[in-house]
């Protein structure tokens, strides 16, 4: 059965609760420091909050009495007063409303700018964190930022609401109706002080008990929907195994845990209603036979004990408020640490003092005993390059795969730095240049390329907030690229939106489309990753024109499969193992007979080899 409230279960529940109190004092304490500063920000509309607390419980103050002299009077059958009475009761729950309204508001409004602004403090953060952290292990990163900046900061928000509410508004309003409470019956007071605490900790014992199997009933969703998005994209195993009878018990077996967590979680639901309604009804046979006895002693009448009951359910609802804010915070507490969590490193490629702005440059490359390794990794994936490249040179970088021909590139753009030697650009050290006027003038078309959602021309455009997009700039880019003539038989030519087209676009395209973002840029160095490898033949000649435009004028590296392209650099590298093996043109490296002609005489006696590697 989902509730059993013998002994034992109370008495645990009890000494949780006395722990959970001594938490509630010290909650905050590791959270509270670092969102303060952005809570400060807020104050003035924090403080304009308040203020309509203490009016509405003013209000609600001097609502209590009125409403027992409004039963008097209706005892009385005094049609007159009873109209002024009831008008002045009208006014202050009236006054009341408006106030309580303007506190939530304004306190919400308070939150969820703190909200806003954290989101956009952390993103920064995550923005400027070094690539090895995007990189590295953290395949899942991705997953896990995103729900610290969706759910988690929504909890951060929840969390700072129920903070400045439990402050002050259900701090008041309890202060406020204990005190009228007092003062309408102090013996009346005691014995209902006595019975309070009890009734809070069956309705708070009943909630947490409540949430403790709707978080069941959550994880049990989440659990077919992990299974479904594992499954489903997997398709092509299953029926190939004919495992659809296997899947099928698997589903019911989730399907059927999800439907007895709920169960539990809708029992519960029915219950906790009953439950509240006989304490109450206890409550209230105590509480009204304390009262007969004090009425009979002549203290107290009858409009005393209307204004009594009233203000004891109003001390119960701050009580409450609390208790649900409690689990805010608890909640909240570790969402706001995870939150700062990712705001706590600092990068290792960082711009130093007084950097260099990379205007326009010739595109002198030099590469001085350069050696690298990633994070974590015991060997090296490149080791003492060095290399000079002239402004306006083509160079081919080739070997086989894994040989450290990307990590070069992302060298170059200062993605990482090296951990031995450097790299200069025209005489410059990268590592003295601005990360941004490095990252200009040097543009790379990647081995994978990502449109983001939004039209053609913007994403042509990428990354270029400066000016107004430039439409002539985005046709000389499409033109060079080769991908004019497809983007203008797309429905809206540059205007189409690519956020749900981008899969329909063939690789070739899309890479074509890569080539126009990086000649939009205006670099003076180019790098090409890979750029016709995954191509047709028809797409990759395409692709190659588009590349024959692009090496005009500018410093190049391209890294490449096919032997044409090759061919045209005036230099060839031939990287394997992190090692600048052989260098020279085309024909000096066939002279040689190295590494190099062994894989070009494999490329010739293959017809489709279009592949250099491997
Ligand atoms: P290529 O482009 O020549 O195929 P890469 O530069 O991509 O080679 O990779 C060189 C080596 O570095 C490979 O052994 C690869 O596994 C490793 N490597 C690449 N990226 C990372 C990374 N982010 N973290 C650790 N190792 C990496
Ligand atoms: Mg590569």
């Amino acid at each position: 059965p989902p509730t059993s409230f013998t002994p034992p279960t109370i008495l645990l529940f009890l000494s949780s609760t006395i722990t959970k109190a001594r938490f509630t004092l010290g909650l905050g304490a590791n959270s509270f420091p670092l969102i303060q500063p952005f809570m400060l920000a807020e104050l003035p509309l924090i403080l304009k909050g308040w203020l309509c607390t203490v009016v509405a419980v003013g209000a609600l103050f001097m609502f209590v009495p009125e409403i027992g002299e409004l039963s008097h009077l209706l005892s009385q059958g005094d049609i007159k007063r009873l109209g002024q009475k009831a008008g002045k009761v009208l006014l202050l729950v009236a006054v009341r409303s408006v106030a309580q309204f303007w506190q939530q508001a304004l306190l919400w409004e308070a939150a969820l700018n703190i909200t806003y602004k954290l989101r956009g403090f952390v993103y920064q953060h995550v923005l400027n964190r070094d690539m090895e952290y995007f990189e590295g292990e953290g395949g899942a990163a991705a997953g896990d930022i995103a729900y610290r900046l969706t759910a988690e900061a929504e909890d951060t928000g929840d969390t700072v609401h129920a903070l400045l509410h439990t402050l002050v508004p259900s701090f008041l309003q309890l202060v406020a109706m204990a005190a009228r409470m007092i003062t309408l019956s102090p013996v009346l007071s005691f014995a209902t002080i006595s019975v309070v605490p009890v009734m809070s900790i069956v309705i708070a014992m009943l909630g947490e008990k409540l949430r403790e199997l709707a978080r069941k009933g959550q994880a049990s969703v989440a659990g077919i929907s992990a299974y479904l998005n594992e499954v489903l994209p997997s398709m092509f195993v299953v029926k190939a195994h004919a495992a659809e009878a296997f899947e099928q018990r698997r589903f019911e077996r989730l399907a059927l845990a999800d439907c007895h967590a709920h169960l539990g979680k809708r029992r519960m639901k029915a219950l906790i209603p009953e439950v509240i309604t006989a304490v109450y009804a206890a409550t209230s046979i105590i509480l009204f036979g304390v009262g007969t006895w004090v009425i009979s002693q002549g203290s107290f009448n009858g409009a005393g004990m209307v204004s009594f009951v009233t203000s004891l359910v109003l001390l119960i609802e701050p009580i409450q408020a609390m208790g649900k804010a409690y689990n805010e915070l608890k909640q909240g507490e570790p969402a706001i640490e995870r939150l700062f969590e990712l705001t706590t490193f600092s990068p290792k490629v960082l711009e130093k003092q007084g950097t260099v702005t990379l205007k326009t440059v010739a595109g002198d490359v030099e590469l001085c005993d350069v050696s690298f390794r990633y994070k974590g990794s015991v060997s090296w994936v490149l080791k003492d390059i060095s290399l000079r490249v002239h402004a306006g040179q083509t160079v081919a970088l080739v070997g086989p795969s894994g040989g450290g021909k990307t990590t070069l590139a992302k060298l170059l753009l200062r993605l990482y730095d090296p951990v031995q030697g450097s790299i200069k650009i025209d005489g410059h050290d990268i590592r003295e240049c601005s990360l941004k006027s490095l990252r200009q003038q040097v543009a790379i078309v990647p081995q994978e390329t990502t449109l983001f959602t939004g039209t053609v021309a913007e994403n042509i455009a990428y990354g270029d907030m400066d000016s107004e997009i430039d439409m002539m700039e985005i046709e000389r880019a499409a033109r060079l690229s080769n991908s004019e003539e497809f983007i203008l038989k797309l429905p809206n030519g540059f205007h189409t939106n690519l956020g749900d087209r981008a899969s329909s676009l063939s690789g070739g395209q899309r890479q074509r489309l890569a080539i126009a973002r990086a000649i939009y840029q205006k670099a003076s160095i180019l790098i090409l990753d890979e750029a016709t490898s995954a191509l047709d033949n028809n797409s990759e000649k395409l692709v190659r024109e588009a590349l024959e435009h692009l090496m005009v004028g500018h410093t190049v590296f391209v890294i490449a499969h096919r032997l044409e392209t090759v061919q045209q650099a005036d230099r060839i590298i031939l990287l394997d193992g992190g090692k600048l093996l052989e260098e020279g043109t085309h024909l000096s490296l066939i002279a040689k007979g190295g590494q190099y002609a062994s894989l070009y005489s494999t490329y010739e006696s293959n017809e489709q080899g279009s592949l250099l590697q491997r």
